[in-house]
């Protein structure tokens, strides 16, 4: 799959006259994050993100799919979901189209921050070698994978929130202000909640609704420990409502899991958006 073909799945929910389509904000490097939205604007919100991580792009995929799905079957739902496919456009371009119209100079720091290769097939981070899901303001900087120079992988930024495409997620997140969110990645088939959770019924609250997510996607439902620096970890401490990330893909598939495993991926994920939305609100 060529960047292109990637990005025109997310490009054709414009024609859905049942999704309203717009931009979240801009890439480091200038590409527009989109979004699709479904349903009303009066309620419950909820916000679902995909490819946060390049390499994990049929995330990506996922997210457009739910969007299209819904579009398409035209559920009456009350509230509305707002989908973000791509966070990480630059990235995705990297893993999916490796170098290609970059300037000679940034192709030569990019290729000297993925260790001298031109493989970048595994690369997680953004076009300027920050990985964005450890770069929100939430215990940044503690977690214990976390490395502090530019890197392919875990690099956390120079500063919380220092890249475009975290602040653009911020910005859009505070003005939707959402009931509850999903953050999708890969892989492992599990589904991760409750960050920095303080109190005892906030706890038992995302418990609650992670074990319906859980019993929809048949995936297992885990405590988070020791996550910081990510979106779902910024949505739980800022807004202190539910947020969680899911692992999707077989454990046993190589990174990156690609468009070959998006057909089983969708049918354990597409009742995800209605059933968290629904879950919102008792809330
Ligand atoms: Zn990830």
């Amino acid at each position: 799959m060529t960047y292109q073909e990637f990005e025109e799945t997310i490009t054709s929910l414009y024609t859905y006259g049942t999704l309203d389509f717009g931009v979240v904000g801009y890439s480091n490097l200038g590409r527009p994050i989109y979004y699709a939205h479904y349903g009303d604007y009066v309620g419950n919100q909820i916000i679902i993100e995909g490819s946060i991580h390049a390499r994990e792009y049929v995330s990506g995929l996922l997210v457009a799919e739910q969007a299209r799905y819904l579009a398409e079957t035209q559920p009456a739902i009350r509230g509305g979901i707002y989908f973000v496919p791509n966070v990480n456009p630059d990235g995705v371009k990297l893993v999916l189209d490796g170098l290609t119209d970059e300037c000679p100079k940034l192709q030569e720091i990019t290729i000297a921050i993925n260790n001298g290769s031109t493989d970048f097939s595994q690369w997680k981070a953004n076009g300027l070698g920050v990985d964005l899901n450890v770069n929100f303001d939430a215990l940044w900087g503690g977690g214990s994978q976390n490395v502090f120079c530019v890197s392919s992988g875990n690099f956390v930024g120079y500063y919380p929130n220092s890249e475009r495409e975290v602040r653009a997620m911020i910005n859009f997140t505070e003005l939707v202000r959402p009931s509850l969110t999903i953050s999708y990645h890969t892989k492992g088939e599990v589904i991760y909640y409750g960050f920095e959770v303080l109190s005892p019924d906030r706890l038992e609250r995302d418990r609650i609704i992670g074990e319906q997510l859980a019993a929809v996607t048949g995936y297992e439902l885990i405590r988070t420990v020791a996550s910081t620096g990510g979106y779902s970890d910024w949505v739980s401490q800022h807004l202190q409502v539910p947020a969680y990330t899911i692992e999707v893909g077989n454990p046993s598939l190589p990174h990156p899991i690609g468009v070959d495993a998006l057909p089983e991926i969708f049918q354990q994920n597409k009742d995800v958006p209605l059933t968290a939305l629904e879950a919102t609100y008792d809330l």
